[in-house]
């Protein structure tokens, strides 16, 4: 490829409209273009990229046992009316009607879809598994779109799906897809961990995302720094080491905490640590009302609460709620007295000598035996995790980084398929419903999560595997005629070698060459220039270490294709 034939429309400014790193460098390096809120062209740079990953997906995919297929993105709603997703899903669906006056979407997911397909043509037990996917274009109206790809409305899939015959089996199918996604992000030279997910009312170790780690990331991750364990925040397990504290206390006393609200304010008025205090958080469960303590330095993980009670809607109580309840303005509940069913930490188990709220205006306890002065209805583990825990599966301490979804995986049992009737036959003759899974991978969100791990304040540093191309060829004196020689027969070279390459062959100063080629992140830099030439040599950079180097012209094919190695090497060792 050559840079003066090609449509690379690279700006000097970061367009005001853009916040994070992938989405200004994706604009800068004249990858994308919006046309809309959240709906980008990919242009030439960008879907090289795009492509690059959606070709790794599909060898592995393939390789897995997948095969291919492409579905329509225009869904008749009926089918969305079947598992009742019509009324469930909301305004992220962008419903319109054709000219008879049906209603249709343009598929957001394709569950409803595939389900259907194989309703229809599959009657045996010995058709199964069923195992497909597709690479596609999708659309969620998003409320705010933001980040360029990162939450555009409309962006590139992978949606997989399988069909079996039983629990085991379907496990099966995701053990096969797990081990898939492991392979797809290491060759995607990034670097990622695989988290356990909340999978909400389904429940079950069945669900997985995928994070690219990034310190822009929204979600954050419990890592493991010894073993492999890792989950979201939202679920990671929370391993109590203390051991009770049995020494008892006096009875407890009421002392005024004037305008004393939080558990700092009580904590500074009273002289004692904030775990010492307990701190009780009124929650409006399902309609019902519970209370949930935790230690006066910790923070109530409502998703746990939520699965421990086996809840649908989980919500923080309303002021007038709390007032009725404690009898005081809120900032003064505690579990003494109060008359509704109380879940404690595990962390609490035991607890004595701390300071609680009285359930009076401007009053707290001291001195409060949990065991002997409330009635805790259970302990149990509903804390968020912290820095300071350790990992629940090998005690060694853990980390919370940041990490951007870019995979999801989820065994999701008969939800379709008892909706829309997915039935087989079994060896008896008997009718049995399919276990179907959903594998999910944002492929061009992919590109945008590498950039957002994989940039300095120069530009993109695109991992090999994605890059739209490998080697940048920067040809510094286009005018002269050996120069342009000596360029486009390294160009050809390279080609023959398989490595793509972009030959920047443009009547353009040096300086704004070195520019672009660090913006467009090609992982390999070449540069040969009439001095260099006179010296015998072409100079190389690595993009990622920003190391220099020259290659003999004299021995150049063995010489440049012992430096790519090391470049290529270079990302493999940074995954480890
Ligand atoms: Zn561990």
């Amino acid at each position: 490829m050559r840079f003066s034939s090609c449509y690379i429309p690279t700006l000097k400014e970061t367009p005001a409209e853009a916040e994070v790193a992938s989405h200004k460098l994706l604009l800068r390096a004249g990858m994308v273009r919006k046309l809309t809120s959240g709906v980008y062209i990919y242009l030439p740079l960008g879907l090289r990229a795009i492509d690059n990953v959606a070709r790794v997906v599909r060898e592995e995919m393939n390789a897995a046992g997948f095969q291919e297929l492409l579905m329509p993105s225009v869904i008749p709603g009926d089918l969305w009316k079947e598992t009742g997703r019509w009324e469930h899903y909301g305004k992220e669906l962008l419903r319109f009607k054709d000219r008879n006056d049906r209603d249709y979407c343009l598929g957001p997911t394709h569950e409803e879809v595939i389900t259907d397909l194989v309703r229809g043509e599959v009657r045996s037990y010995r058709q199964l598994p069923v195992r497909l996917y597709q690479i596609q274009s999708k659309f969620r109206d998003e409320i705010r779109p933001r980040f360029g790809l990162m939450r555009g409305r409309e962006f590139v899939m992978k949606d997989g799906y399988s069909f079996d015959v039983d629990d085991a089996a379907a496990d099966a199918s995701y053990a096969i897809m797990y081990d898939a996604y492991m392979r797809i992000f290491q060759r995607l030279g990034l670097r990622f961990r695989a988290v356990e997910a909340d999978t909400g009312s389904i429940g079950g170790n069945f669900s997985h995302e995928f994070m690219v780690l990034a310190d822009t990331g929204e979600d954050t991750i419990a890592a493991c720094t010894s073993c492999h364990y890792a989950a979201n925040v939202e679920r990671a397990e929370v391993v109590w080491k203390g051991t009770p504290c049995t020494t008892g206390c006096s009875p407890y006393e009421q002392v005024a905490t004037p305008g004393a609200h939080s558990v700092e304010e009580v904590s500074a008025m009273l002289g004692v640590a904030p775990e010492r205090v307990v701190k009780t958080m009124l929650f409006t469960v399902d309609g019902k009302h519970v209370a949930v303590l935790v230690r006066g330095d910790r923070e109530v993980n409502d998703i746990k609460l939520k699965n421990l009670l086996k809840a649908q809607d989980v919500q923080l109580a309303s002021g007038e709620v709390v007032e009725a309840l404690t009898h005081a303005p809120v900032g003064f509940a505690g579990p003494v007295g109060l008359d509704v069913p109380i879940y404690a930490d595990a962390e609490l188990q035991g607890a004595t000598d701390y300071v609680t709220g009285a359930n009076a205006a401007d009053a707290h306890l001291l001195h409060v035996d949990l065991a002997r002065d409330a009635v805790v209805t259970a302990y149990a583990d509903l804390r968020a995790i912290t820095a300071a825990d350790c990992c629940p599966r090998c005690g060694a301490p853990i980390e919370l980084p940041k990490g951007i979804e870019v995979g999801h995986i989820f065994k999701l049992g008969t939800k379709y398929s008892d909706a829309m009737h997915a039935v087989f036959l079994d060896e008896n003759g008997k009718e049995r419903v399919m276990i179907m899974g959903c594998y999910g991978i944002g492929v061009s969100r992919v590109v945008a999560a590498a950039i957002e791990q994989n940039n300095d304040e120069n530009g993109i540093i695109f991992p090999p595997q994605i890059a739209p191309v490998q080697c940048i060829l920067l040809n510094l004196d286009p005018g002269k005629e050996d120069v342009s020689a000596k360029a486009d027969e390294i160009h050809d070279l390279l080609e023959e070698q398989g490595v793509s390459v972009l030959l920047d062959d443009r009547e353009e100063r040096p300086g704004v060459k070195f520019k672009d080629a660090d913006l467009i992140g090609a992982p390999m830099q070449l540069i040969v220039g009439g001095k260099g030439l006179a010296r015998g040599i072409v100079e190389c950079k690595d993009r990622r270490t920003g190391e220099k180097g020259e290659l003999p012209l004299a021995t150049l094919p063995e010489a440049l294709a012992a430096w790519m190695e090391t470049v290529r090497q270079g990302w493999q060792a940074r995954m480890a």
